[in-house]
């Protein structure tokens, strides 16, 4: 049995509430180990991980390709004198602007999802010289100042006003409303090709066109934040490649570190970032990047992690595993209706919405103790994430369905009693 001071460490040295959480669903063994989709405790005890650390995992836990790369970069050279130019982070721009969609060219590199919002919509107003943004109720697009003002859960919001003051928020996947959001003071629409926060919302077709012909009509940057949605995950190496509709900035983060290293990347087309001609040093990080920079480690992990995507057939995995997931979680809605109301999303990117209001918190905890680990959604409490590991074995998911199948069994039966 492992020393449990961690838990009144964890209160008193992090976050109390936090380790009320833990302690409230009976999570007393930390995590040590991890390999593929699979997780350990600290007395042995294996979970499958369906959250995929958050979306992080779309390679699994330490792929030894990914492992291998860092650790020769390591060898060599983690973080650079930023005097010198450094090749990883040029080599991985080159590679970025081959895979994602349409002219999309210029790379910052950062450490984050919301660091890599944070360079769109400032590269957004210097392009434009405009301050207002649109966005949607829903999108999470991360917690600092600028991608939480843009961001669409007055929860996170609230505490922290004034934030951004031009903002204006309309409903997601409502073309109409978007169009009548958006004029010639508009410096940029933000979306999700997916939604995931806001409960893997798969917009309607034709959505994603129409935010691309409205922005142009009015001279607005398009960004769409793929930090979730991105590198294979959705059966296409980035979500928006679906709809067939390219943005002038995108941002990915996330997967981008082949889930060992954090970070992120702004990517915007020689238009959305002419003013880098003249202002180089306009928007730059010590850890992250611009004027040429990036952390050599970092990024060089990340040429890797996509030439793993490529070469292993990331998104023909997530679309095969992905039918077979949701096919199995529809049955199990069929049979339990009463639990869960829809199962919906794209490839290994799936949401699972439950009939009511605190079902969701129930049926997370009846997998969490049959070690299946699903993640909840920061804007909508009645949706599950399953967004494994594009990796996870068959035999796993099987295994996952039996497992979902028999929590929702004793969760209709406990909501029966209610
Ligand atoms: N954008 C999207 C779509 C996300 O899902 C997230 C995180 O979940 C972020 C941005 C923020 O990323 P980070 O937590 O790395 O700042």
């Amino acid at each position: 049995m492992p020393d449990s001071t961690w838990l009144e460490d964890l209160a008193r040295y992090i976050n109390p509430g936090i380790a009320r959480a833990y302690s409230f669903l009976g999570v007393l063994s930390p995590e040590v180990r991890a390999e593929g989709a699979f997780v350990y405790d600290a007395d042995g005890e294996r979970y499958v991980d369906m959250g995929g650390g958050y979306g992080v995992m779309v390679h699994g836990y330490l792929h030894p390709r990914i492992v291998a790369r860092a650790k020769s970069q390591l060898d060599r050279l983690a973080l650079p004198s930023r005097s010198l130019p450094v090749l990883e982070p040029i080599a991985l721009a080159k590679r970025l602007a081959e895979i994602t969609p349409g002219d999309l060219r210029y790379s910052f590199f950062c450490n984050s999802g919301a660091e890599a919002n944070e360079a769109a919509l400032k590269f957004a107003r210097a392009r434009t010289h405009r301050a207002t943004f649109v966005s949607t109720h829903g999108a999470f697009h991360g917690k600092t100042f600028g991608a939480l003002s843009v961001s669409g859960r007055d929860l996170y919001k609230d505490p922290f006003r004034p934030l951004l003051p031009d903002v204006r928020l309309v409903p997601y996947g409502d073309a109409a409303a978007l169009e009548a959001a958006v004029d010639d003071e508009v410096a940029a629409v933000i979306l999700e090709p997916i939604q995931g926060e806001g409960g893997v919302i798969v917009p309607p077709d034709g959505y994603l066109a129409a935010a691309r012909r409205i922005c142009d009509a009015h001279g607005a940057m398009l960004i769409f934040d793929e930090v979730q949605s991105g590198m294979g995950r959705t059966g296409r190496y980035f979500a928006c490649e679906h709809d067939g509709v390219a943005p002038d900035i995108l941002t990915v983060s996330k997967a981008l570190g082949g889930g060992v290293m954090p970070i992120g990347a702004c990517v915007s087309t020689p238009d959305a970032a002419q003013f880098l001609d003249e202002m180089p040093l306009i928007h730059t990080s010590t850890f992250g990047g611009g004027g040429g920079g990036g952390a050599p480690l970092a990024t060089a992990v990340a040429c890797e992690a996509i030439d793993v995507m490529i070469e292993e057939d990331f998104c023909g995995q997530a679309l095969r595993k992905g039918a077979f997931l949701a096919d199995g979680l529809r049955a199990i809605q069929r049979e339990f209706p009463e639990v869960i109301s829809d199962v919906r999303g794209r490839g290994l990117m799936l949401g699972l919405e439950t009939a009511r209001e605190g079902v969701g918190g129930m049926l997370m905890s009846e997998l969490l103790h049959r070690h299946v680990l699903a993640l909840w959604t920061l804007n909508n409490e009645r949706v599950l994430r399953m967004i494994p590991p594009v990796v996870i074995p068959m035999e796993a998911l099987e295994d996952v369905l039996r497992l979902v199948r028999e929590a929702a069994a004793e969760v209709a039966a406990v909501a029966a009693e209610l």
